[in-house]
């Protein structure tokens, strides 16, 4: 598993996909993440220490994935991430979170604001279709307003390429997700083992009409395939 990657292109960064006790959610309709977990902290620290041991500091930005939320680390590999911030002067770090858990994040930003650290919160809010998200994704957030929603979050991740999408309703998000976060992070779904599968003629309405309008906007990242952050996947 490729744990450690650097992104040279629209908001340079190193990226780390480190592990935690896995996802307590575990509902989405089209999510099978959850093979890269495990109960035992001691295991996760090595396997974590090990990716943060290879962050040079480069960009002075550190994005930090963990197959679910941030508070599904242990305390000790937090502590491990503000460490490694201070010794190779990251200035900003990047990291995931369901809406579940967004009371948790102030204490977050503040830990690391004590060292000169700022925090970026993104949200996998796939849509801002509700009544889609939450009937057909089942993603488990409630609120439907997008700028409640931000007052948490400055990034947002959408996911595209599934079934009844159009390109009104994926342009439409993306303009939402402008307006509202300061980046916006958009994922095409590959075929996985969840129940929720994509649609390849949705993929393709994305691909013709959407994608060439947002490429080259520098607060979109595009991942066409989950692994295009260069962590995932095998080596
Ligand atoms: S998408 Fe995120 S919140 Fe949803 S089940 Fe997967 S890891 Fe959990």
């Amino acid at each position: 598993m490729e744990r450690y990657s650097v992104i040279t292109e629209k908001n340079p960064r190193e990226i780390l996909l480190l592990r935690g006790k896995g996802c307590r959610y575990r509902r989405c309709a089209f999510c099978d993440y959850h093979e890269d977990s495990s109960c035992n902290t001691q295991e996760n620290l090595a396997i974590n220490k090990n990716a943060l041991n290879q962050v040079k500091g480069t960009y002075k930005r550190l994005e930090v994935v963990n197959s679910g939320s941030f508070c599904e680390l242990d305390s000790e590999t937090i502590e491990a991430i503000l460490q490694t911030c201070i010794e190779k002067k990251i200035t900003t770090v990047h990291f995931e979170c369901h809406y579940l858990y967004r009371k948790q994040i102030t204490a977050l930003r503040e830990k690391f604001a004590k060292v000169g650290v700022e925090v970026k919160m993104k949200i996998g809010v796939e849509t801002f279709d509700s009544a889609y998200r939450e009937q057909t994704m089942l993603k488990g957030i409630k609120e439907t307003d997008p700028t409640k929603i931000s007052e948490y979050f400055d990034e947002c991740c959408l996911l595209f390429g599934l079934p009844n999408q159009t390109s009104e309703s994926m342009k439409n998000d993306i303009e939402i997700g402008l307006k509202y976060f300061e980046r916006v992070c958009v994922n095409i779904m590959v075929e996985n083992t969840a129940p929720l599968q994509p649609s390849n003629e949705v993929r393709e309405i994305f691909m013709k009409e959407i994608y060439p309008i947002y490429k080259d906007n520098p607060r979109i990242d595009i991942l066409l395939h989950n692994t295009d952050f260069g962590v995932g996947g095998t080596k």
